[in-house]
């Protein structure tokens, strides 16, 4: 039986307080790991925890905006001083504007962006010592069908997604020999706050994507529990630099 114990290990998911960042959070803490969780809505994180406590585990939220360098770099300080230690970081949080490229402003290129992609930097950038002081770690980047794929209204988005996953490969070179492995997950239609306002200024969206779908169904945050352990713990420690699909087969079908 491979490793997946995540007992006396520390996670740190921006985004944690709701979706697919949420569902990561739940399987890690069911595997045994002390989760905190990052955001900016309390109201969202108050219930988040209430869900990872009942798990069983300890669990925590620190309160921060991701486009913030200060404070991101500070959370991840603040969680392995409280906490002894940091293992794992899952860069989540994300956002995007849907907009055609010609209507996109600077601002709205740079907000997606450093939602996105300069915030995985950062947080990377800041958990490294943690991870290397500790003997090894873990990095799981969040990318999207957008990394594989492009749309017409989601230039900057596709941008940061395409490169979460080469930057990602990048840190997975630079860190194998601290034994600190670093993969991408891309979820396909996965059915969170995000893609709800999508579909509801979508018309259509709802049925191309089952229809666009092998499995027949939108995901659920729940989905992602079993990758983040598999990604989070020991039983991966030979896997770096891997993009994965979690999509219900919508990547690999004509
Ligand atoms: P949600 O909107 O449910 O979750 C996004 C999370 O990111 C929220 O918890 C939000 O926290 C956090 N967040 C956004 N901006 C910031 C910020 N500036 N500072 C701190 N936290 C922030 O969406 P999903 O769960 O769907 O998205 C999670 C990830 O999955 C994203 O990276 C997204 O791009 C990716 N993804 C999602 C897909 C889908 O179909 N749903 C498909 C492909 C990729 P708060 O509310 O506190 O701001």
């Amino acid at each position: 039986m491979p490793n997946f114990d995540l007992t006396q290990r520390v996670a740190f998911v921006t985004g944690g307080n709701g979706g697919i960042g949420l569902g990561m959070a739940k399987g890690m803490a069911e595997a045994g790991a002390t989760v905190v969780i990052a955001g900016r809505n309390k109201a969202k994180a108050d219930k988040a925890l209430a869900e990872l406590r009942g798990l069983g585990g300890t669990a925590d939220f620190v309160e921060f905006d991701v486009v913030d360098e200060v404070s991101c770099r500070k959370a991840i300080d603040a969680t392995a001083q409280r906490f002894g230690r940091l293992d794992i970081l899952v860069n989540n949080a994300g956002t995007s504007v849907r907009k055609p490229p010609q209507d996109l402003t600077a601002a709205e290129w740079h907000h997606v962006m450093n939602t996105n992609l300069t915030s995985a930097f950062v947080c990377s950038q800041a958990a490294y010592p943690h991870m290397k002081s500790v003997g090894g770690g873990k990095v799981i980047n969040i990318g999207s069908m957008m990394s594989i794929f492009a749309s017409s209204y989601a230039a900057p988005y596709a941008a940061s997604k395409g490169g979460i996953v080469q930057m990602g490969r990048a840190m997975a070179v630079a860190w194998a020999k601290d034994n600190i492995q670093v993969n991408m997950i891309l979820p396909g239609w996965i059915d969170t706050e995000l893609t709800r306002t999508a579909r509801e200024q979508v018309p259509g969206l709802h049925e191309r994507v089952l229809a666009r779908t092998p499995a027949g169904r939108w995901g659920a945050p729940a989905d992602f529990a079993g990758i983040a352990v598999f990604l989070a713990s020991r039983a991966s420690d030979f896997v770096t630099g891997a993009a994965i699909p979690v999509d219900g087969g919508f990547s690999v079908q004509t």
